[in-house]
């Protein structure tokens, strides 16, 4: 399989790569945009914003593996909002608070969306 990954600057500069290896598509994708960019829907952009990659034969996960997991759409507007409280429906969930549920002794406790709907369908 063939990995493609290209780079884009602001200032419109391309640079577009073919690699057999996971290995070089990783080294040349981290080169520009670091090891941990800011994921965009299917683009990653450096930390100052210069530059973006893209990626075809790979996702993003697998050319930035130090970013441990993708923001979910919840977690995205969470930040947005600057509501950093943190889900306490599960003791393992480090996910935002993004809603709250019913707690049968603590009452509204904060929780994420994904905590609250495993919650009701139990
Ligand atoms: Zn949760």
């Amino acid at each position: 399989m063939e990995i493609v990954v290209t780079y884009i600057s602001v200032d419109r500069v391309t640079k577009r790569r073919k690699f057999k290896t996971l290995a070089g598509a990783q080294a040349f994708a981290q080169r520009w945009v670091g090891e941990t960019p800011e994921l965009g829907s299917n683009y990653a952009v450096s930390f100052d914003g210069v530059g973006t990659i893209y990626v075809y034969g790979a996702t993003l996960a697998d050319l930035f593996p130090k970013l441990e997991r993708w923001p979910t759409n919840d977690e995205i507007e969470a930040r947005l909002r600057g509501d950093t409280q943190p889900c306490q429906a599960f003791a393992l969930c480090d996910r935002p608070a993004t809603t709250t549920m019913q707690h049968p002794i603590l009452g509204a406790v904060p929780a994420c969306e994904r905590c609250k709907a495993k919650l009701e369908n139990l």
